[in-house]
Formats: C-alpha cells, structure tokens, sequence
C-alpha cells in the first residue's frame, strides 16, 4: 500500500517555456517526486479559459509533455497525464459547482485581473476556473500542492470547497496543503516584472548559447552599480538570482564576493553565469530532442499517466457518487 502523501499540480500547455516556469514551478515539481506520489496534470482544459487556436492546441499539450519530461518530471515516479483524457475531472468540477456559492468566486483576484486584460472574453470558464481548479486536486485526494504566492488565494478557495462538501456530506477529502517553491523568483531581463512571454523578458529552455548571450549581456543588473569599480549588491541583483538557480556553489560564493569588492564586473559575472546556465539547459535541450524523435514513447507515457490517474479518480468518484445518491441505477 502508498503510504506516501499524494501531490497534485496543474501545467498549463501554453507554448515555450522559459527559465522563469522552470526555476519557479518545474524545479519544484522535480524536487517532489522523491518524497510524494505525484500527479501532474497538463491542463488543457484550464487553457480553454482564455481565447486559444484549436489548431495548435494538439502540438502544444505534445510540446508540454516533452518539456516536463525532458526537464525531469520521471514518468516511472510520477503520473503525468492530460486532464481532458479523465473525464473526472470536469465531472467532479460540476458536482463541486452546485455546492460553491458564486460570491467566493467573484472574490478571486485573478478573475478581476482576467476581465479587465479581456473584457470581450470574460467566458464562464474563467469564473469558474478555480472551481475545475478543485475538482483536479481533490479528485486524487492530494494533501499537498506546489503554489507559487500568486496561487494562493486559488488553493485557499479549493480548502473552502473541501470544508463545505465535508460537512455537507461525509468527511471525504483532505485539506491541501500549499508547498511554496523557492523564494527568490528569478524575474525577466528588465529586473523588474516577472518574467513573461507577453513582457518579451525572457530566456527560453529552447534558447541557443547565442541567444542567452545576447540576452544576458544586456540584461538589468543592480542599477546602484553604475561603474566597473562601483560594489554591487548581489541580494539587489536578478543575474545574482539566476546564479542561485543555475550556478555551481564555488561560482555562486565567488560572483558574491567579487560582486561586493568589485573584484569583477557584471560582463565577467553573467559569462561565469552563461557557462553554468548552457550546462544545464543544454542537458534539457539534448532531452527534448531525443524525446521527439521517439513520438511513440511520449504518447505512451501518457497512456500510462491517463490510466494510473483514472484508477485513482474512479475510486474517488465512487465515494461521491455514494454520498450524493447518484449514479445509483445504471
Ligand atoms: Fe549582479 Fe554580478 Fe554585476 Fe554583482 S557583479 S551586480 S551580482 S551582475
């Protein structure tokens, strides 16, 4: 019997990924495997919320999965599947709409934020994205769910939802619990906004040596450092935060020191950067690759992902469906 406690995390297919998703989310989801029974979602239904081009939807879910394989999520640990291939997901979201009072939903930041960004496309399912949000952690029981701070209100609205369905019904699922990632967030080449595709501030997984440099040359640094024999503040630096991410322990005490004394200067610090930053892309890149070259393997890992999560999810809407009276003559 699993004694491990079960984790559930949603990976939106939302086209290339960028060192941002991979140091804040992905690491994360990596680091997890050894200790819980993970399962990782590519959530294509989530991505339906905002507009999307049916035609590329397809080769978007294939790319997310070579991306999170390739990058370290192991389908022998973990279960990675595709949320619209179990159909519970949607099933469970429906049953949880008709016990969530709309008011809690209209309280979630990220829907005003949403609605303003796309006043012509304020759909439903952007309303009620947090309860399909529920409907995905609960249907696998998962106790523990990796959340950047942003996530937040999101995970306390499904903590709600499991109060409410457990003391309308039988106690049936856990509270989860949010396991933030790492604190220091690496931000975009401007060093100030997040990085994001939509800003054009960022490094991708799929960049080339060429590229990285181009974009880390230019990049913001501590902006007191104004001279090569100004001292820098690496905890004031977002290439210093890059380095936590990327660079070996040595680099990473060495860029500090010299960065303080101005022993070397930002072009000296992003090349130390640069070399340990490739090593480890390099490493995702040759990956992927080899990942689509072997179709057949990557669609097999989500037949197996598909499997083992519906195994869980059938048992669990067993339960709900017990409580609830329904499905009762078929
Ligand atoms: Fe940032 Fe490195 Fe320049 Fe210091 S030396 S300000 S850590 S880029």
């Amino acid at each position: 019997m699993n004694q491990r406690k079960r984790v559930f995390s949603g990976i939106q297919p939302s086209g290339r990924l960028h060192i941002g998703n991979y140091v804040g989310a992905m690491q994360n989801m990596i680091s997890l495997q050894e200790e819980y029974e993970c399962v990782y979602g590519i959530v294509d239904y989530h991505a339906m919320t905002v507009r999307f081009d049916p035609a590329k939807m397809q080769e978007s879910i294939f790319d997310c999965a070579v991306d999170y394989i390739a990058a370290g999520i192991d389908p022998e640990k973990s279960i990675l599947m595709i949320q619209s291939t179990v159909s519970e997901h949607t099933e469970l979201a429906w049953i949880l709409n008709t016990i969530t009072p709309i008011s809690w939903l209209l309280r979630v930041p990220t829907f005003k934020e949403k609605r303003q960004q796309n006043p012509d496309y304020a759909n439903m399912g952007l309303l009620d994205y947090p309860v399909l949000m529920a409907a995905d952690i609960m249907l696998y029981k998962a106790e523990v769910v990796p959340v950047g701070d942003d996530q937040l209100p999101h995970l306390e609205l499904t903590r709600e939802i499991v109060r409410r369905f457990n003391s309308l019904f039988r106690p049936t699922f856990p509270e989860p619990q949010a396991k933030l990632g790492p604190v220091s967030r690496i931000l975009g080449l401007d060093g100030v906004n997040k990085m994001s595709k939509s800003l054009d501030n960022c490094i991708y997984l799929d960049d080339k040596r060429e590229d990285i440099w181009r974009k880390l040359s230019t990049a913001v640094t501590d902006v007191r450092r104004k001279r090569r024999t100004d001292p820098g503040n690496p905890d004031e630096c977002n290439i210093f935060t890059m380095h936590k991410a990327f660079s070996k322990p040595d680099d990473i005490a060495y860029c500090a020191r010299e960065c303080r004394t101005a022993g070397i200067g930002c072009l000296d610090c992003k090349k130390i950067l640069l070399e340990n930053m490739c090593c480890d892309l390099e490493q995702i890149q040759g990956r992927s690759e080899q990942l689509r070259n072997n179709r057949e393997h990557v669609l097999h890992v989500l037949a197996q992902g598909r499997r083992r999560a519906k195994e869980i999810a059938a048992r669990t809407m067993d339960e709900v469906y017990a409580e609830l009276g329904i499905k009762v003559y078929h």
